[in-house]
């Protein structure tokens, strides 16, 4: 229950003074429901006038202020806009376009009268001009000399935003502090009431904003501190295996340096009684699948079962594939769960899983659905961790009386301050070292123009006996518009190759999907048109080449995942990225490092430093936007600090006990972190 000090705050707009159901519903389309949303919806920046006695070519393109006598209005006819022709206090002729709201000008302004006027000011030809200006009387309290800047929507001004906020600026209480006295005085801030109000009346108050991130960062950090406190004091199993299992495994190759060192990370936590909580972070390719085998492994020694989620079904049907051939000798015995599997095979597999004869399942969401009870599930494995939330993550630790250890797993290179901001409840394990025998992928970034050429290429790859993806662009924010791009590339494709190419995409059903993947994965599709779906997992080595359609429109974390579909067999692989005709100078530089590298860790750290604000690589794609006011520079800056500062209270006072303790509740309730004090609670 959120604290009573803190409820005006988080009440919807509608209570504050002046605001009803219409501005309520602009409101509602900038994101501000609540009194809260408000307070924290911070200004852009300040705008500054310039009051003179008449215009002067010093303050061309200024916003200016000015004392003028209308000498004549000429009311539009039809086209162009209304002007009203007035004279400043040096006798300079101005003129006053107003393009939609004529008749309000012409009242606003009568001929002979003075009245001021604020705007830009501009030179149209050898005259002065200003095109709607804001009007009011000599006298009047009209635009004030600096004024905050919002994020606006229309029909919203930034007066009247200002308005707003200044109301929900006086709800906010004052509060006792939750930061570290010896952090606050080093950084010399003040309170965060105080902060807030600041950054409304100086944007560019860098203490006051830093201030505000800051708190923003502790209190998720405080939240995952929460998480990690709470996982350690929950009883697990220690499950320490014999060897028999593992050691009977027939691989192909030695395991590298890397997994072997990860692998021993994981026996380790197993062996203990508090459950693990574990991240891998390894690029696509680096081997995680054998890590988690072995991992399994483990705990089916041990006399434990084993489930693995995959994010989709496409991966799900992989993995127990690649299972089943590994495992049939050994007699482990390994199902499959996803939301196909119906009837007496699904009533099979639940059984199997109660009495305990099946020893690893899986699956995707559906293995954690009610109905499925384990016998003594001893080991929970998440594949592409970054599809899941924290949410997600919670409620599979919370499974059962004793709880199972965790291996999360992510092919999402993401830098170490977002770990910590996005994973910091967890421990890491970095698969920093390829499998040998590798040859990297070749990357080139091709004008969509010389589509002509590229498709001529595939056709000589294609002629060679080779097959390629073609990955279509994101069109839009919706899975129809891609999947329709999709269908019409596969489709034009297909008038060049036909009977050679496939289509994939998000809108499809599963069998439908995995029939097409079938077949291009027996060799008798040459090409496969998709959306991102084929992002993660699918494993083709005869693919050798792959085409990106509109590649700047996707992350470079996706883009990276994406190219790691290919360079899997012994042949040298290439990867096409075709730009549009309009790019950026970031998109230049963001697909100039894809040619440049194939190291993720490096894209991603790279990513960070050439994104701007608010488009933190990994976050934003996995729908986890978890700041709204820190930007991705304060995160990378504060998160180490916050994080360190967040344990220490914990660990000091045990939870959220004494002054400090209560205060940080109150920050994780002003964040919306309620989860993790509920999880406090239940503890
Ligand atoms: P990812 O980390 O992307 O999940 P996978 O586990 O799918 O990577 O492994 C990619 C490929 O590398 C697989 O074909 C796998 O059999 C192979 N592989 C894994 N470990 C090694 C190793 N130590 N030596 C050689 N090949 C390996
Ligand atoms: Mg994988």
């Amino acid at each position: 229950m959120r604290p009573e000090l803190l409820n005006p705050l988080f009440a919807e707009v509608e209570t504050l003074k002046g605001v009803g159901p219409q501005v309520a519903k602009q409101l509602a389309k900038l994101g501000l429901n609540r009194a809260v949303d408000l307070l924290f919806h911070l200004p852009t920046g300040a705008i500054e006038r310039i009051q003179a006695p008449g215009a002067s070519p010093a303050l061309l393109g200024r916003q200016v202020i000015l004392d003028v006598t209308v000498s004549e209005v000429r009311l539009s006819r039809g086209r162009g806009p209304t002007r009203v022709h007035a004279v400043d206090g040096e006798g300079n002729t101005l003129t006053l376009a107003f393009f939609n709201n004529g008749g309000w000008a012409a009242k606003q302004l009568p001929v002979g009268q003075t009245r001021t006027v604020t705007g830009k000011l501009e030179a149209y030809g050898d005259e002065w001009q200003m095109i709607h200006p804001e009007v009011t009387e000599p006298g009047k309290t009209g635009p004030s000399l600096r004024e905050t800047v919002y994020p606006l929507t229309e029909g919203l001004t930034s007066r009247r935003l200002r308005e707003l906020v200044t109301a929900a600026l006086e709800r906010a209480p004052v509060l006792p502090e939750w930061i570290e006295p010896s952090v606050l005085g080093h950084n010399g801030w003040r309170d965060w009431r105080t902060s807030l109000a600041t950054i409304h009346a100086e944007p560019a108050d860098s203490a006051a904003r830093k201030r505000l991130a800051y708190d923003e960062i502790f209190a998720n950090q405080l939240a995952l501190a929460l998480l990690r406190q709470v996982s350690r004091r929950r009883r697990g199993v220690p499950l320490r295996g014999d060897g028999r299992l593992t050691d009977a495994l027939d691989l192909p190759y030695a395991l590298t340096g890397a997994q072997r060192r990860v692998a021993q990370e994981i026996r380790d936590d197993m062996g203990q009684e508090a459950p693990m909580l574990r991240l891998l972070q390894g690029d696509v390719g680096s081997g995680k699948t054998l890590v988690a085998l072995l991992a399994m492994l483990e705990a089916v020694e041990a006399g434990a079962q084993a489930a693995m989620l995959a994010p989709t079904e496409i991966l799900a049907r992989q993995h127990h594939a690649t299972l089943l051939k590994q495992l049939d000798s050994l007699g482990v015995r390994v199902a499959i769960l996803t939301g196909r599997e119906k009837g007496k095979a699904r009533d099979s597999t639940l059984m199997g899983l109660a009495d305990g004869s099946i020893d690893i399942l899986v699956g995707t969401h559906a293995i954690f659905q009610d109905k499925v009870a384990y016998r003594r599930l001893g080991l929970v494995v998440i594949d592409e961790q970054h599809r899941f939330g924290v949410s997600e993550r919670l409620l599979l630790t919370a499974k059962g009386a004793s709880t199972p250890h965790l291996l999360a797993m992510t092919a999402t290179p993401i830098p170490r301050t977002l770990t910590l901001t996005q994973y910091g409840e967890m421990d890491v394990s970095r698969l920093d070292e390829m499998p040998p025998g590798r040859t990297p992928v070749e990357t080139r970034v091709i004008a969509e123009e010389k589509m002509v050429d590229v498709v001529e290429g595939l056709g000589r790859h294609i002629a060679a006996g080779g097959q390629a993806y073609w990955v279509c662009p994101l069109v839009a924010e919706s899975e129809t518009s891609d999947a329709a791009a999709a269908e019409e590339r596969a489709a034009t494709l297909a008038l060049r190759f036909p009977g050679q190419v496939g289509l994939v995409h998000g809108r499809m059903k599963g069998p439908e999907k995995d029939a097409v993947m079938a077949e291009f994965s027996a060799g008798r599709l040459a090409v496969l048109v998709a959306t991102t779906v084929i992002e993660v997992g699918v494993d083709v080595p005869n693919a050798a080449l792959m085409i990106i359609e509109g590649a700047e429109r996707f992350g470079l974390a996706q883009l990276h995942q994406l190219r790691g579909r290919v360079g899997r067999g012994a042949a040298k692989s290439t990867c096409l990225l075709l730009r549009g005709a309009t790019l950026s100078e970031t998109g230049r530089a963001r697909l100039a490092l894809m040619r440049e590298t194939n190291d993720g860790f490096l894209i991603a750290e790279e990513d960070l430093r050439l994104r701007g604000p608010g488009e933190i690589l990994g976050v934003r794609q996995s729908g986890e936007a978890q700041f709204r006011i820190a930007a991705p520079e304060q995160v990378q800056q504060l998160a180490p600090m916050a994080t360190q500062d967040a344990r220490l209270l914990l660990d000091r006072d045990g939870g959220l006990q004494g002054e400090r303790g209560e205060a940080a509740r109150l920050c994780l309730y002003l964040f919306e972190r309620d989860q993790a004090v509920d999880l406090l609670r239940s503890g």
